[in-house]
């Protein structure tokens, strides 16, 4: 990215150097790092929370290591991605326990105790059940018939990761992109946030495409399914047998009989944690090249920078939406008026964020280092296991009537978002 807004406006409070800044990002010292991380957040203290922050960190130097080694990184599952899908699966097979044991206990009926116990379990095992989300979106979703050009397009990069495409594409305001799945037979949802998708360059479009499909292909939705659903049901345990508060003498000796279950389920989600971080933070790294065989190496390397300044472009749609608003009374024209030019705007402000903001914020990424409820390696570690190898040249690519007929697909999204954005204003 072109350097020209850049110029010298001051000196280092710290050391002196000089400080090139653009007012409209935060002003920082590349000799002495000085500001270099000002909305650093507050770190909690306590022992559990420092114990995670370094074994997130461990974790992630091992992972690096392992990626930068030289050997290519395979999908194989480690020892911490299958004990999560064992635990997984006792935890389903324990609410399968229930339900068997309900029926079995209505069929012998025990004398009448069995009439009553065999319902509670089974409605106790209808409670604790995996559940399979309904397809669910922020935006407008787009089927295979309202949008066959971006369709194939991710077909074709699927085809490049080792899967087959989505059964279904929502459109949202989020500067974010990501995959899941919908109903029981596993149907595939991509979600591609627009202000994310409007400053991306085609080619860097292709290489997130690659990255999301990536998921599918490596079998992260499936595993985080099976382990989100019993993520679910153990919490749900966790809450029944929660003690009695202000107990009576029966209560408190209730309450001694739950406490060894409790701490086995708070154990369980505690192990669940540190094991799926493992896992998630592998297929990032494995999401990633699956980005760059697709769209190249450096589009991936595109993307990625783009999501590093992902707050900046929220900030600009805020504005955006501020202005409309505090604008003129003829809000109707006003609205409308602002609305069609919002995200070419966008564009433009994604395209004139200087590279010393994109350095600061690959800086305060790694003084922050692996923070433990990220799901994402820090991003200069991203970078560089992409930077690591050869550059790889693109899989796929996008002509000028392909890029026409997508933009043509989503006009009616971009035009619906933008009114909605310009209206409503950024929310979350
Ligand atoms: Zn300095
Ligand atoms: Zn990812």
């Amino acid at each position: 990215m072109p350097d020209t807004t850049e110029r010298t406006t001051g000196t280092c409070p710290q050391c002196g150097a000089g400080i090139r800044a653009d007012e409209r990002f935060t002003a920082w010292c590349a000799a002495c790092d000085w500001n270099v991380d000002p909305a650093r957040p507050e770190e909690r203290p306590g022992r559990r929370e420092r114990t995670q922050r370094a074994l997130a960190r461990r974790h992630g130097e091992r992972l690096h290591a392992e990626v930068t080694s030289g050997r290519p990184l395979r999908p194989r599952r480690d020892a911490s991605a299958v004990l999560a899908q064992v635990i997984a699966l006792a935890v389903h097979g324990t609410t399968a326990v229930l339900v068997v044991a309900g029926v079995w206990l209505l069929l012998v009926g025990l004398g009448g105790a069995g009439m009553v116990l065999g319902p509670v379990l089974l409605v106790l095992a209808w409670v604790l059940r995996p559940r399979f989300p309904g397809l669910s979106a922020k935006g407008p979703v787009l089927r295979r018939a309202d949008a066959p050009e971006l369709y194939a397009l991710v077909d074709e990069i699927a085809a490049v990761v080792g899967t087959r495409g989505v059964d279904a594409i929502a459109i949202d305001p989020d500067v974010n992109a990501s995959v899941t799945t919908y109903g029981v037979r596993g149907r595939r949802l991509l979600t591609l946030g627009l202000p994310l998708w409007e400053t991306l360059t085609p080619q860097q479009r292709i290489a997130i495409l690659g990255h999301e499909l990536g998921h599918y292909a490596h079998g992260d939705i499936r595993h985080g399914h099976v382990v989100a659903t019993a993520y679910w049901s153990l919490t749900t345990w966790h809450y029944m047998l929660a003690p009695i508060a202000r107990p009576s003498l029966a209560e408190m000796a209730a309450n001694l009989f739950g406490l060894v279950p409790r701490l086995l389920v708070r154990g369980l989600l505690t192990l669940l944690d540190h094991l799926t971080l493992r896992a998630t933070q592998r297929a990032e790294y494995l999401a990633d090249a699956a980005a760059a065989r697709a769209g190249s190496t450096e589009a991936a390397v595109g993307f990625m920078d783009r999501l590093l300044v992902g707050d900046s472009l929220v900030t600009a749609l805020r504005r955006e939406a501020g202005t409309a608003r505090t604008g003129r009374r003829d809000a109707g024209r006003g609205e409308a008026a602002r609305a069609d030019g919002l995200w070419a705007r966008l564009a433009e402000h994604a395209e004139t964020i200087p590279e010393h903001e994109y350095e600061r914020r690959r800086r305060a990424g790694a003084l922050r280092g692996h923070a433990v409820d990220s799901t994402h390696p820090p991003t200069h570690l991203r970078r560089a296991c992409l930077l690591h190898g050869e550059p790889l040249p693109p899989a796929v690519t996008a002509d000028d009537g392909r890029e026409r007929r997508i933009a043509a697909e989503l006009a009616d999204a971009r035009g619906m978002l933008a009114r909605e954005l310009v209206r409503y204003g950024v929310r979350g």
